[in-house]
Formats: structure tokens, C-alpha cells, sequence
């Protein structure tokens, strides 16, 4: 069993640094990912969705793979998505052993029974010490109310931010009783999106305390593009005054999401985005940028690579 208590309060949410959201070189995300490390950051999270297996392939060797709490999920469904999705990130990471494996975007009971096997799988890989915990992530109240009792659930990774942007079936209120009920089953919270992709940036401490200081939420995880980000996501995370040159900086990078004009209007990320920011006019995708979340669900469904988060 993982010891979580080792694990730093701000996770790198390496989203951040995937082909789908980053172009920095592989050197310049190691890069990142190391200084973070030295400030004290040991808890990254991933996903096979976001294709970077390869940079923490490179990255265990240089701080020690035990020094490293190693998240990741994936959307298996069946005892063999489940093997084949825990092998990959096996092999592509370099290690032999996975701190956290989620199901990715659970949605309520039913989506979960959908995934059962998948589950089977996974304790069983719990079981011979190849995973530590077992959990999922979700953008619904309706997940966690319906699955925090689950035995077979050790942590849960909801979008979580002051005003409740990105989650699809309530508010934070409702959200943050969700939460609760979870913490006081001795379920573990590691929180997404402080920023909801970006809608939060204009009061960055704010956004960030309401998580930090949640005493239901174990960790947090932020995604950091930029050195600037990371000392000033520290700062805030101890409680010290922020640079006000660094939100200066910070605000000057704010992303967005962009639709290459090669769009054929398939419909195929409409259809993925929770959001419903997505719609097709006119033969071609559109974005509405008040509902996006960022979350690049999008990105990875489209097969001609026209959506990119910059
Ligand atoms: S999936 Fe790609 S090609 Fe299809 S509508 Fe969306 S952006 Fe366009
Ligand atoms: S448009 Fe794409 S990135 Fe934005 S919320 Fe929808 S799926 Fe996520």
C-alpha cells in the first residue's frame, strides 16, 4: 500500500506537458518537471491520454523512481484494456511498479459497472504490488456520490475550483459535499483544475487557496508550463506572498484552444467534449471559450490533429 502522507500537497499535472497541450522540447519539460522536483514537488500525474510516458521514462532515472509518486489513468473497460493499459505505461514510463492507476472520466454507477472488468484487473495488479491505489477521475458530483462507498476505490480525482466551473451535473457546494462524504469514507482527494483551465487566472490566489487549504483535499494537482508557474503555485501553497513580477509574467500566458482551419466537421469531438462547448457551424468546428475547461478530451479524439491548447 502507498504511503500518501510522503506525497508534496501540489501534484504536477503533467497534462501541461503533453504533444496535445505543450510544444516545448522533451529537455525543456524535464526541464520543468526537475526543478519542480528540487522545490519539492515528488507527485506527478499523467495519463495515457496524454502520451508522456516517455518523458518520465527519462525523468525516474534522474531523481530515483522511489522518489516519485507516480500517477496515471486510462479509459480500459475490460480485464485486457486494463492489462494493456497498465503494461504501456509500464514499459513506455520505465518502471515496474505504478503509486496510482485511475479510470479515467467516470460518470456515475453505471459508467463504473461499464468499466467493472477493467477494476477486476486492477486489484488484481493491486493484489501482486504493481499498482498502489486504485481510483478514478470525474468532472460529476454524480460519480462520487454514487461510488464513494466503493472498497475497490482508494482515491478520487474531481475537477474542483471555487466557482464549480467544469462540473457537468451540479455546483462546488454540491461538489464540496461530494467530497466530504468521500474524506469521511477514507477515500483520498487529489483535486484537478484550481484554474478551470484558465477561467480562474484573474485571481490566481484565490483560485489556488480554495484548494490548498481545503482540509478535504489531499493534493492538488496544477499544470505548470513555465518555471514562473511553479515557484508562484509554491508560493501561495506555503503560504508566502507571490512575486508580484511572476503574476505579471503569468498573466501574459494565458491559454486557449484553437481549431486548425483543416477541420472536415466531423462532429467527433463535439460529441467527446462534457462541456458542451463544441459545435459544428457551417461545416466546421467552433469553439465557445466561456464553457471550455481545457481539458484537451478533444484534442485526443480528433484524428486529423486539428485542436490545439496553446
Ligand atoms: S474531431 Fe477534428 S476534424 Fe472532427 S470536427 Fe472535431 S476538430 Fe474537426
Ligand atoms: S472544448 Fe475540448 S478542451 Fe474544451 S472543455 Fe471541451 S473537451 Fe475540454
Amino acid at each position: 500500500m502507498l504511503d500518501f502522507t510522503r506525497a508534496s500537497g501540489i501534484c504536477y499535472g503533467t497534462l501541461s506537458l503533453s504533444p496535445l497541450q505543450c510544444e516545448l522540447s522533451q529537455n525543456e519539460k524535464l526541464q520543468l518537471m526537475h526543478y519542480a522536483f528540487e522545490k519539492g514537488i515528488n507527485f506527478y500525474d499523467t495519463a495515457e491520454l496524454y502520451q508522456n510516458y516517455d518523458l518520465f521514462k527519462m525523468f525516474f532515472p534522474i531523481v530515483g523512481r522511489q522518489n516519485v509518486i507516480f500517477s496515471t489513468k486510462s479509459y480500459a473497460y475490460s480485464e485486457k484494456t486494463a492489462e494493456e493499459s497498465v503494461n504501456k505505461a509500464l514499459i513506455e514510463s520505465g518502471t515496474d511498479y505504478i503509486d496510482i492507476f485511475m479510470l479515467h472520466e467516470q460518470e456515475s454507477i453505471h459508467t463504473f459497472r461499464g468499466h467493472y472488468d477493467a477494476i477486476k484487473r486492477l486489484l488484481r495488479f493491486k493484489k501482486e504490488g504493481v499498482i498502489g491505489l486504485i481510483g478514478f477521475s470525474t468532472h460529476y458530483v454524480k460519480a462520487i456520490k454514487d461510488l464513494y462507498l466503493k472498497e475497490e476505490i482508494d482515491i478520487i480525482h474531481p475537477i474542483f475550483n471555487y466557482q464549480g466551473w467544469g462540473i457537468v451535473d451540479g455546483t462546488i457546494q454540491e461538489m464540496t459535499e461530494a467530497i466530504i462524504l468521500a474524506k469521511e469514507n477514507h477515500k483520498l482527494i487529489l483535486a484537478m483544475k484550481p484554474f478551470a483551465g484558465g477561467h480562474l487566472t484573474s485571481d490566481p490566489v484565490k483560485s489556488l487557496q480554495f484548494s490548498f487549504q481545503n482540509k478535504y483535499v489531499d493534493a492538488t494537482a496544477v499544470g505548470m508550463r513555465y518555471k514562473e508557474e511553479i515557484d508562484f503555485n509554491l508560493a501561495v501553497f506555503h503560504n508566502q506572498q507571490p512575486d508580484s513580477i511572476l503574476l505579471k509574467v503569468l498573466s501574459h500566458k494565458k491559454r486557449t484552444l484553437k481549431i486548425a482551419d483543416w477541420c472536415k466537421g466531423c462532429g467527433a469531438c463535439v460529441e467527446k467534449c462534457q462541456q458542451g462547448a463544441l459545435k459544428i457551424e457551417e461545416g466546421q468546428c467552433v469553439v465557445d471559450m466561456e464553457k471550455c475547461v481545457l481539458c484537451s478530451y478533444c484534442a485526443a479524439v480528433c484524428k486529423d490533429f486539428c485542436i490545439k491548447i496553446i
